[in-house]
C-alpha cells in the first residue's frame, strides 16, 4: 500500500495552478481569481490543506474563544446599520436571529471531522478494481474572502485498493468542507487528500467547477464564469490513460450551476 505524497503547501498550490490557471483556462476570469489567489497565498495554513483539524474547531479554539449568540446577532445588527437601515423597524426584528441560524447551517462543517465519515470501508468487493466515481455532487460553499456563496458541482473518483466506502460518504467529504470559509483551490485539495490519507486507495481525483458569487454580483460582474479546479493524486495523476478515462467519465455531466 503506497504512502502519501508528503507535498507542502507551496506545492500543492503551484499543482492546483498548473491544473486551472487563466493561462490555459482564460474563461476562468484572470484578474479576480488572479486576486483571490494570491490574497490567498499568505494566508493559507499548510495543516489544514493536507490533514483536516484533529478537533473540527481547532484553528478557531486556537484564537479566541466562540461568541455567544447574543454577540453574534448584535454583530448583524452592526452590519445592517452598517448596510445603511433601521434594526428596530418591522422586518428586520428576526433578521439577527435568523441569519445567526442560516450560519450554523452555511457553517455546518466546522463541526465535523470528515475523517470519521471515512472510518467504515468495506473490504467484501469480489475483487473490484476498478474506479469508482461519483459525478456532480451539488456543491454549496462560502467563499472566505467576501463570505457569499460559492455554488457549483463536484466529480470525486477513487481507484480502490481492496477496501470501498459507501458512496454518500464521498458526498458527505465534499460536503463537509465545504460548509465552511473556502477558496475552492483549498476545498479540492482538501477532498482529495482526506479520502487518499483515509481509505488509501491507489489514486483520488476530484475536480471542482464552481461560480464564485463575488464575482458575479459584485467586483467585476462577470455572470457565467465558472471556475474549475482539480487535484489528481496517485494513477490519477502518474497514469494519462487513468486520468482520460475519468475526464471522459465526467465529461458528459449537466452544465455548470449558474451562482
Ligand atoms: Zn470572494
Amino acid at each position: 500500500m503506497r504512502q502519501t505524497p508528503d507535498l507542502p503547501a507551496g506545492q500543492i498550490s503551484h499543482d492546483i495552478a498548473s491544473h486551472c490557471g487563466p493561462a490555459e483556462a482564460p474563461h476562468v476570469g484572470g484578474v479576480i481569481n488572479e486576486a483571490d489567489r494570491s490574497a490567498a497565498q499568505g494566508t493559507r495554513p499548510a495543516v489544514n490543506i493536507h490533514m483536516p483539524p484533529v478537533s473540527p474547531v481547532a484553528d478557531q479554539a486556537s484564537q479566541e474563544p466562540r461568541p455567544s449568540r447574543d454577540e453574534a446577532e448584535a454583530a448583524v445588527r452592526t452590519l445592517l446599520r452598517w448596510a445603511g437601515d433601521d434594526v428596530n423597524r418591522e422586518g428586520l426584528l428576526d433578521t439577527p436571529a435568523r441569519v445567526a441560524r442560516a450560519y450554523e447551517e452555511f457553517f455546518a462543517g466546522y463541526a465535523t471531522d470528515p475523517v470519521d465519515l471515512l472510518a467504515r470501508s468495506f473490504e467484501e468487493t469480489d475483487g473490484y478494481d476498478e474506479m469508482v466515481v461519483l459525478r456532480d455532487i451539488r456543491l454549496e460553499s462560502h467563499c472566505e474572502h467576501h463570505m457569499v456563496p460559492i455554488i457549483g458541482r463536484a466529480h470525486v473518483a477513487y481507484l480502490p485498493a481492496g477496501r470501498v466506502v459507501g458512496i454518500s460518504k464521498l458526498a458527505r467529504v465534499v460536503e463537509t468542507y465545504a460548509k465552511r470559509l473556502q477558496i475552492q483551490e483549498k476545498l479540492t485539495a482538501q477532498v482529495a487528500n482526506c479520502i487518499q490519507d483515509v481509505l488509501k486507495p491507489k489514486g483520488v481525483a476530484v475536480v471542482i467547477e464552481a461560480a464564485h458569487q463575488c464575482m458575479t454580483t459584485r467586483g467585476i460582474h462577470k455572470p457565467g464564469v465558472t471556475m474549475v479546479t482539480s487535484r489528481m493524486l496517485g494513477a490519477f495523476r502518474d497514469d494519462p490513460s487513468t486520468r482520460r478515462e475519468f475526464l471522459h467519465m465526467i465529461s458528459g455531466s449537466r452544465a455548470p450551476a449558474e451562482g
